[in-house]
C-alpha cells in the first residue's frame, strides 16, 4: 500500500479456502466451489471526483447464500454491483468470483459469461414477444435475435424453458405477449431470463419496488427457492420483505460495511439505528 507507483488494481490477494477439503474417511473431497466463498471483495475503493462511493469495502458471500444488502441512499449499493459486474473499475482492492476468477481482469460480457447475472430495477423484457419467446431469446448466446427466433429449439432447450416457466410461475402465460403481464410478472420473467443462462451468482436490485403485497410475497418465495442452487445478492429497501427472506444481512453506509448479521442483530445495532433514524 505504500509508495505512489502501486498498481491501480492489485490482483495478488487470492481468497483463502474457508473449509477444509473433506478429509473424513470414505467421503470424497469437496469440490472447489464449496471450499471457497462464491464472492470475495477485499478493500474495494471507488472514487468519483474525490468522493468515495466505496471505501475499502470488504464483503464475502457463501455458496448458495441469499444475502440481503440494505443501507441508506448513496451508501454504495449500486456501485458495489457495478464493480462486481465490471461496469465500474475500482481504484484499488480485489474482487474474486470463486477461487479462480479475478473479476477485475474481466470485461462486462466475460463476467456475465462466467456466471454472474444481474437484474436491474426496471424490467427490460421484449414487450411484443411472448413469455416463451423472451425466455427463448435468453438462450441465444452469440446467435442473433432473428436467427434465434426462427431456429428450431432442441428438446433440451425446450425442457429448460419449461423448467424456468415453472420456477417463475408463468407456465400458464407462456403464450401471452409480455406487454400483457402485470408489473410483478414482468419482474419474474426477467428473473427467468437470467436463469436461462444458469448463473451461479444472481444480483438483484430492488426486486419488489412497485409490487403488490401478493406479488411481493410470491417474489420472496421465488428468491428463497433459488437460493442453494444459486447464490443471490438482493438490494432492497422494503424492510418487511428483507425480514421475510433474510438470513444474513449486510448494512452498507458511506461505502463500507456498517453492520452484518441476522435481521435481529442488525436492527438492534446502535450504529444502524443511528444511520437510519438520523443522529
Ligand atoms: P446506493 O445504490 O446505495 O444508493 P450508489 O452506489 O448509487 O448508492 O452511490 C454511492 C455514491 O456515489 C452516491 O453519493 C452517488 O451520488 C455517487 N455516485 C454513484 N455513481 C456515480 C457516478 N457515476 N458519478 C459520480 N458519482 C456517483
Ligand atoms: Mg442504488
Amino acid at each position: 500500500m505504500s509508495g505512489s507507483d502501486t498498481p491501480a488494481v492489485e490482483t495478488s490477494v487470492r481468497p483463502e479456502p474457508v473449509r477444509q477439503p473433506g478429509q473424513t474417511a470414505g467421503r470424497p473431497p469437496l469440490p472447489d466451489r464449496l471450499l471457497y466463498k462464491v464472492l470475495y471483495l477485499n478493500k474495494l475503493t471507488v472514487t468519483f471526483d474525490g468522493f468515495k462511493a466505496l471505501d475499502e469495502l470488504t464483503l464475502d458471500v457463501e455458496p448458495g447464500e441469499l444475502r440481503c444488502i440494505i443501507g441508506p441512499n448513496g451508501a454504495g449499493k449500486t456501485t458495489m454491483m457495478d464493480v462486481i459486474t465490471g461496469k465500474t473499475r475500482p481504484d484499488h482492492g480485489t474482487a474474486w468470483f470463486g477461487p479462480k476468477i479475478d473479476l477485475l481482469a474481466l470485461t462486462e460480457p466475460e463476467i456475465a459469461q462466467a456466471g454472474i447475472g444481474r437484474k436491474f430495477q426496471k424490467p427490460s423484457v421484449f414487450e411484443y414477444l411472448t413469455v416463451f419467446e423472451n425466455l427463448e431469446l435468453s438462450l441465444a448466446g452469440d446467435k442473433s435475435f432473428w436467427k434465434t427466433l426462427v431456429a428450431r429449439l432442441s428438446p433440451a432447450e425446450r425442457d429448460q424453458i419449461d423448467r424456468v416457466l415453472g420456477i417463475i410461475g408463468l407456465a400458464d402465460e407462456r403464450k401471452a405477449p409480455a406487454r400483457t403481464l402485470s408489473h410483478g410478472q414482468k419482474q419474474w420473467l426477467e428473473i427467468g431470463m437470467l436463469l436461462m443462462q444458469e448463473p451461479e451468482l444472481l444480483l438483484v436490485d430492488e426486486p419488489v419496488a412497485g409490487m403488490t403485497p401478493q406479488e411481493t410475497e410470491r417474489t420472496a418465495e421465488l428468491l428463497l427457492s433459488l437460493a442453494g442452487e444459486h447464490s443471490i445478492i438482493v438490494v432492497e429497501h422494503d424492510m418487511d420483505f428483507v425480514r421475510s427472506i433474510a438470513k444474513q444481512v449486510t448494512v452498507l453506509h458511506e461505502g463500507r460495511v456498517l453492520s452484518e448479521g441476522d435481521m435481529d442483530y442488525v436492527q438492534n445495532d446502535p450504529r444502524v439505528i443511528e444511520v437510519y433514524l438520523g443522529a
